[in-house]
C-alpha cells in the first residue's frame, strides 16, 4: 500500500455532506429523521397489514406522478435490486430476440443475462465505445429494446427515445430515476432499484410499466415458459396490486423511497430534482473544462450525464491519490469505476446533493492537487 499524503483540507473549503458515491449515494438525513421517527409503529411490524401497505400505496402512486405517467401506467415492485429485474425481464418480458445498447459496464450486463438465456433466441447487440451512447434502432425482429437512461459507470446518459417499431421500451434507470427528465410514454418498462437519485437503501426494485408492458407479461405467463417464483413478474404485479410484495422487503427502504419522492414531488416534481442536478452538472463541467489538470470524460457534452461525472485528470496527477486524500478528508466514494481503467474521478451529482457541495468539492480538488504539486 502507497501512503496517503498527509494533506489537511481546510475546513472552510469543505463540503457540508461528504457523500459523492454514485451508488449507493447520499441518502438525505431529513428522510433518516423521518424514519427513526416512526420507527417504533413502522419497523418491525407487518408488510401484509395497512400501516406498511399505505407507504408502499402512497410510494406507487407518488412515483406516477414524478414521472408524469400516462394513463395506465402503472408501478410494479419485488425484492432483489436492477441486477434481479434484468433475470426477471428475461423471463417475464422478453418473447424471444431483444436489442441491447451496450456502452459500459450496467447495459452489458442486461446483454449479458438475456444472451445466457437458454429459453431465448439470438439478440441483437449494438455496442459503442464508453463514453458515447448508441442509439436503438428499428426492428422487426426483436420485441424488447433495451438501454440505460444513465450508464453509472461512464457517466452517459441516453435520450429516451422511442424506435418506430412495435417492440417494448425496457430504460435501465437506476442513477436517473428521480434525477434526470425523460417523457413516460417513450418507455414501457422504466425501472430502477432506490439507493441513487432515490436516496434510499439498495435491494428493491421498482418498475413503472406501461399497459402494453402488464400485457406482455400476463401473456408469457400464459405459456408454458418455467419461471422461478421469485423471478415471475405476474407474481411480483398481483402483489404490486394489492401494495405488497411477494416475499418480505425492507421496509425502511420503501420509507426512505418514499420520502424522497415527498421531498421531489412537494417542490415542483421532477423539474424541481432534475433542476438541482442540472445547477451541479453546470459547476462540475465548467470547472473541468477551465482545469488545467482535469477534463470531461465524455466528449458530447449532450451525453454528459447530470447526475454522474466522469472526470479524467491528466498523467501529472494521480486519481487513485486525490481520491485517497480525499477519503482521508471526509470526502468519500469519488473513485472511477475500476473496469474502466482510467486515471479518472467519478462524483455523483444526484439530486440529494446540494449544488454548493459539488462547488466546494470542486475547491477541495483544487486544494489537494496543488498541495501534491
Ligand atoms: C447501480 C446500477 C445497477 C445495479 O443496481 P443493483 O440494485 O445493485 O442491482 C443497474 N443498473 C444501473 C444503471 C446502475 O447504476
Amino acid at each position: 500500500m502507497e501512503t496517503i499524503p498527509d494533506i489537511t483540507i481546510p475546513a472552510a473549503l469543505l463540503p457540508a455532506d461528504g457523500r459523492f458515491g454514485s451508488g449507493p449515494s447520499k441518502v438525505r438525513s431529513e428522510a433518516v429523521a423521518a424514519l427513526a421517527a416512526e420507527a417504533d409503529d413502522f419497523l418491525g411490524t407487518s408488510h401484509r397489514q395497512d400501516t406498511v401497505k399505505l407507504v408502499v400505496a402512497a410510494l406507487r402512486n407518488g412515483l406516477l406522478e414524478m414521472f408524469n405517467a400516462p394513463d395506465g401506467y402503472e408501478i410494479l415492485l419485488g425484492n432483489g435490486g436492477a441486477t434481479l429485474f434484468w433475470d426477471a425481464a428475461t423471463f417475464g418480458l422478453i418473447r424471444d430476440r431483444g436489442q441491447f445498447l451496450v456502452s459500459g459496464e450496467f447495459s452489458n450486463k442486461f446483454a449479458k443475462a438475456a444472451t445466457l438465456a437458454p429459453h431465448l433466441g439470438d439478440h441483437e447487440i449494438i455496442e459503442s465505445e464508453p463514453g458515447t451512447a448508441p442509439s436503438p434502432v428499428a426492428n422487426a425482429d426483436v420485441d424488447v429494446y433495451c438501454y440505460p437512461h444513465n450508464e453509472t459507470s461512464t457517466g452517459v446518459s441516453f435520450p429516451v427515445e422511442r424506435p418506430d417499431a412495435d417492440g417494448l421500451v425496457l430504460v435501465d434507470a437506476t442513477s436517473a430515476a428521480g434525477g434526470l427528465r425523460f417523457d413516460a410514454a417513450n418507455t414501457d418498462t422504466y425501472y430502477f432499484a432506490p439507493q441513487k437519485c432515490f436516496s434510499s437503501d439498495g435491494g428493491l426494485w421498482l418498475a413503472m410499466c406501461s399497459p402494453a408492458a402488464t400485457e406482455r407479461i400476463d401473456e408469457i405467463a400464459a405459456t408454458e415458459r418455467w419461471v422461478p417464483e421469485i423471478l415471475n413478474l405476474k407474481t411480483a404485479m398481483d402483489n404490486s396490486r394489492k401494495d405488497q410484495t411477494y416475499n418480505t422487503p425492507a421496509l425502511a427502504t420503501i420509507f426512505l423511497a418514499l420520502k424522497y419522492t415527498e421531498w421531489v414531488n412537494e417542490n415542483g416534481g421532477l423539474d424541481f430534482a432534475a433542476g438541482r442536478s442540472d445547477q451541479s452538472a453546470s459547476i462540475m463541467y465548467s470547472w473541468a473544462d477551465a482545469s488545467e489538470f482535469a477534463s470531461p470524460f465524455v466528449s458530447a457534452a449532450e451525453n454528459r450525464s447530470h447526475v454522474v461525472a466522469t472526470i479524467d485528470l491528466s498523467d501529472q496527477v494521480s486519481a487513485d491519490t486525490v481520491v485517497a486524500v480525499l477519503r482521508a478528508n471526509g470526502i468519500l466514494d469519488t473513485s472511477g469505476y475500476r473496469k474502466l481503467g482510467r486515471n479518472q474521478i467519478r462524483i455523483s451529482m444526484m439530486p440529494s446533493i446540494d449544488p454548493s457541495d459539488i462547488e466546494a468539492l470542486t475547491n477541495c480538488i483544487d486544494h489537494v492537487v496543488a498541495a501534491l504539486s
